[in-house]
């Protein structure tokens, strides 16, 4: 988000710009731990909007930012077995078809001959999406760091933001392990960490860190799932197949496969320490979606930090409390693939521009009071 935001702000010439990052690199937050699924399949107009924009830019990265990145458009398929889950998904294809996307209802047998090795047993329906896909979130996240400081923003790296001096209910100065900076202006955008930069200046900034695994698999006895011996046991191509009703979800990465699945005992806490004991859950899971995975390997496996906000919508635009003081942050778990349309629009705000988006679902004053419109499709 903070890179994605330095590269729009620099485009529209406003260059003096620090973009402050505690760690030694770049994308080593949760953009460095996540799946790079990017998907139009969302429930709130708003995020189907910001996918459209986003994806868009994806596709053209290279050609619009500079940097090469890894994109595949092979599709989401989000399988469904619960009546409850198929009305919602029947009521948000006709939506999502309202924005212009293109996605299609499929009966299991026809969801099942998008994804080799799939077992179907249960599935009610799917929706499938062949504009959705995965991306690479270090290539992304880069290009538009050096994208913006060779428009001559500054990026410092292993600088942490120890506080942030206001005057007059103006931001005045941000401080940092390595000295001060006088600003008006502090973008908010340390993902599961936003809250404790609102809490420098009493500014409550709702965001939870919620802990989220990966695993890799490798094949029976080594080598590729590309391997003779595995085609038709895997799909041959990224497609991002979902099981909603428990949220496994998995898609081929390099040699292995990827897949995870959320915890619904998991409570917040920044404790990023792989759960081993967690991995049979999502094995039993794993081995009746994809039967294949009851002879893989595990070879590797991390977690990261969702960044949780009360309606699963994220926080764009600036605090009604303190003047200059703006966040971008609370994804809720599809932040990487919305960091190029949401940095766009956070630019357009500051600099005086109209974003052309309605920001209402975004805004941080929404939680005061008022009913949200909440986001269904967190996986
Ligand atoms: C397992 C997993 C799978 C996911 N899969 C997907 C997916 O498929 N598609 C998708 O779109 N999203 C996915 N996500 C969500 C996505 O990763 C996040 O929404 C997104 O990365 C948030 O980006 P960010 O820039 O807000 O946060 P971050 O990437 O966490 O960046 C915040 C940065 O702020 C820095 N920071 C924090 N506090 C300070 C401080 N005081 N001083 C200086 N620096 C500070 C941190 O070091 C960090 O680098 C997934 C997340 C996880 C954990």
């Amino acid at each position: 988000m903070g890179c994605s935001v330095a590269w729009h702000l620099a485009q529209r010439g406003l260059t003096n710009i620090v973009l402050i990052e505690r760690e030694a690199q770049l994308a080593t937050g949760s953009t460095g731990r996540n799946a790079g699924g990017v998907r139009h399949q969302f429930s709130h107009p708003a995020n189907i909007e910001m996918s459209i924009e986003s994806i868009a830019m994806m596709a053209r990265f290279e050609e619009v930012v500079g940097t090469p990145i890894d994109f595949h458009q092979d599709g989401y398929l989000f399988l469904l077995s619960k009546a409850a889950h198929v009305a919602t998904f029947l009521k948000n294809v006709q939506l999502q078809k309202s924005h212009g996307v293109d996605v299609q209802w499929l009966s299991p047998r026809e969801a099942q001959s998008l994804a080799p090795g799939l077992d179907v047993t249960g599935v009610k329906g799917a929706t499938y999406c062949a504009a959705d896909g995965v991306a690479d979130p270090n290539g992304v996240t880069v290009g538009f760091a050096k994208g913006a400081q060779a428009l001559g923003a500054e990026v410092v790296r292993e600088t942490e933001v120890t506080g942030i001096r206001v005057e007059h209910n103006r931001v005045a100065e941000v401080q940092t392990s390595r000295g001060s900076i006088a600003t008006p202006l502090v973008v908010n955008a340390a993902g599961p960490w936003a809250k404790s930069l609102g809490r420098m200046i009493g500014v409550d900034v709702p965001v939870e860190p919620e802990r989220r695994h990966i695993f890799i698999a490798s094949p029976p006895g080594g080598g590729s799932w590309d391997d003779a011996a595995h085609v038709g046991r895997v799909p041959g191509n990224k497609l991002l197949v979902i099981d909603f009703d428990t949220s496994f979800y998995f898609h081929r990465e390099g040699g292995g496969l990827l897949f995870g699945m959320g915890d619904p005992d998991e409570k917040p806490g920044f404790d990023i320490t792989v759960r081993w004991d967690f991995l049979p859950q999502v094995i039993e899971v794993a081995m009746r979606r994809l039967p294949v995975l009851a002879d893989a390997a595990v070879s590797h496996a991390w977690a990261g930090l969702y960044e949780m906000t009360p309606d699963h919508n994220p926080i764009i635009g600036p605090s009604s409390d303190i003047e200059g003081f703006h966040t971008i942050a609370g994804f809720s778990g599809h932040g990487f693939q919305h960091a190029p349309a949401a940095g766009r629009i956070l630019a357009d705000v500051i600099t005086g521009r109209d974003p052309k988006f309605d920001l209402s679902p975004f805004t941080l004053d929404r939680f005061s009071g008022r009913t949200t419109s909440a986001e269904a499709n967190v996986v």
